[in-house]
């Protein structure tokens, strides 16, 4: 079997976390590769339900190695909490099934507060952060300033290395934002509790999946967030900090010289979108209300009402091409089976043009939606297993999203437990 990643194609929240859960029946290994715990994956399974911030989805399979490679934002201290909600409801959790690599930077503790502080200032301009510090640790890691998660087997040197980085970072907290500065004692409370509960999972994870692709394992890559968040080629500035491509998954799990051969995107059957910036979609008032009520549309880190829309193509299928999709997985459609009417954003309407390529950032704001409608299906879908089982009207809105983003739609989720999914041949 080749490897895979599975990718967001819209906002983010379009289900990855379910479909690799679900995947990963396949696979031998499961790599986080870039991100933090800036956003929540959503699993259903036997052990409950679990929102995921950090750790790999494929945590919940005997036998699946579950890998946090050099690309993501390792926070110590959510880390150790997440661990904590998973080992007490029974999945066992060892250096054996989670590995951490010795190159991913760490979150420091003043990420958190250059977060919250920075929004503070921004007030009404703010970006819509979730405050867990991403932005600040990227910034901080593209400058070199942060450290290693291998570092921790080096206690003296890493010592020194983080006095001298508190030393420069309390000249920012203070003079720039008033705010209290760090001590030599609260590294060393982070150090004693968090770092050493995480150390026991920390290796070279690189020569782990250099092994495992070498022995013809199954890689799974799993992505944070989705396309339009990405750093480089997202919404800027609401963006994230981190690449959210399935190109980037080589890098920033450790094994850059992996091919990785298909591309699942996740699609949401509607649109959704968390924190500020242009959504040319978006829907509001009642018709918004009973959408986001339908869906649950709350954030999984945060509990933020999600804003919401109708499915998107023009971002959808540039979404699908920056990521290189090979296939698509189409969840949620059992939430739209309340609709008379399916509302479809089929393009965009810009300075009085038609348009169906993904504008620049800054022309999105200027965007308005064009929007068609499908007849509804009128029935509850979420028993559907089969392609043949879902109504007509459901299976031409499959059709036509198929078509409109030029991409198969292998899979059709129906529901948010593990088995509610109808695969295409
Ligand atoms: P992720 O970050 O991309 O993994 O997405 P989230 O976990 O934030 O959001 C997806 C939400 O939708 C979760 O609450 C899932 O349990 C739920 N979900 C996923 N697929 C389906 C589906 O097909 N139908 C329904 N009703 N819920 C789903």
């Amino acid at each position: 079997m080749a490897n895979c990643a599975i990718v967001g194609i819209n906002w983010g929240d379009e289900g990855k976390g379910r479909m690799v859960d679900l995947m990963t029946e396949n696979y031998d290994v499961v790599v986080r590769f870039q991100g933090g715990g800036n956003a929540g994956h959503t699993v259903i399974n036997e052990h409950g339900k679990f929102a995921l911030h950090l750790l790999p989805s494929g945590i919940f399979r005997d036998g699946v190695v579950n890998i946090l490679g050099n690309g993501v934002a390792l926070d110590p201290e959510s880390l150790v909490r997440e661990m904590n909600e998973v080992v007490e409801k029974g999945v066992p959790l060892t250096p054996d099934n989670l590995k951490i690599s010795e190159r991913a930077s760490l979150l420091l503790p003043w990420h958190r507060d250059m977060d919250e502080l920075e929004e503070r200032r921004l007030a009404d301009k703010k970006y819509g952060s979730t405050k867990q510090g991403i932005a600040p640790f990227y910034s901080d890691k593209y400058q070199k300033k942060t450290v290693l998660a291998g570092e921790l087997f080096y206690p003296e040197e890493l010592r020194n290395h983080l006095r001298s980085l508190m030393e420069w970072k309390n000249l920012t907290l203070t003079k720039v934002y008033g705010a209290e500065p760090y001590t030599e004692q609260m590294i060393e409370d982070w150090l004693n509790n968090a770092c050493e509960k995480i150390k026991p999972h920390v290796c070279d994870t690189g020569a782990f999946l250099k092994k495992a692709q070498k022995e013809g394992k199954n890689i799974l890559f799993e992505a944070q967030l989705g396309s339009l968040r990405d750093l480089d080629y997202g919404i800027h500035p609401y963006t994230t900090s981190s690449n959210t491509m399935a190109a980037y998954a080589p890098i920033g799990s450790g094994l850059p010289s992996a091919k990785i051969e298909d591309v699942i995107g996740v699609v949401k059957a509607y649109s959704t979108c968390v924190g500020e910036g242009p959504f040319v979609c978006e829907m509001f008032g009642e018709e918004a209300d009973k959408l986001r009520e339908a869906g649950f549309e709350y954030g999984a880190k945060t509990g933020r009402p999600r804003r919401v829309g109708p499915l998107d193509i023009v971002a959808t299928r540039y979404g699908v091409e920056v990521q290189a999709a090979t296939c698509i997985a189409l969840t949620k459609l059992d939430v739209l089976s309340y609709m008379d009417r399916i509302p479809v954003c089929t393009h965009y309407k810009l300075n009085g043009q038609i348009v169906d390529d993904f504008p620049f950032p800054v022309a999105l704001a200027k965007s308005e939606p064009v929007v068609e409608y499908f007849d509804g299906w009128g029935t509850d879908i979420s028993s559907c297993r089969k392609w043949e089982e879902l109504p007509e009207n459901a299976r031409k809105y499959v059709l036509f999203v198929e078509k409109e983003i030029g991409c198969p739609i292998k899979y059709v989720s129906v529901g948010p437990e593990r088995d509610s999914i109808i695969v295409r041949d």
